[in-house]
């Protein structure tokens, strides 16, 4: 399986902003906000709807990390939005898990 985000999770950590034995997070190649970052788990997963009770840590880690880096980016106060797509409806095209870090502007909604 040929996975890019597989890939970039265990690739360089020059080109990762957080990597834990869990999750890692790395910015969007297309970014639809100052900061546009995606959190990835580790293991590869395709979809939100793969998600096990089994796997509760490595989903309760992609959200503390999207806090963690608000944090460290300095726009957790100002306030962020975190997205995840699931499947055709939800617009999804990378079929590994990401939760996506948006910040640095007002965000709309409801999201188109
Ligand atoms: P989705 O639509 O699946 O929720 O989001 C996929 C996201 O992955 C898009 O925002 C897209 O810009 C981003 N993306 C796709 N390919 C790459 C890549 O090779 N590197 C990075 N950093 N982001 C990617
Ligand atoms: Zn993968």
């Amino acid at each position: 399986m040929d996975c890019i985000f597989c890939r970039l999770a265990e690739g360089d950590e020059g080109s990762l902003l957080y990597r834990d034995e869990h999750v890692a997070a790395f910015r969007d190649i297309n970014p639809q906000a100052p900061h546009h970052i995606l959190i990835v788990p580790r293991r590869h997963l395709a979809t939100l709807n793969a998600l096990e009770a089994a796997d509760a840590e490595v989903a309760g880690r992609l959200t503390l990390t999207a806090q963690r880096l608000a944090n460290e980016l300095g726009f957790a106060e100002a306030g962020y939005r975190v997205v995840m797509n699931c499947n055709g409806h939800g617009g999804q095209t990378v079929f590994h898990i990401h939760l996506h870090l948006l910040g640095g502007r007002a965000m709309g909604w409801p999201p188109g």
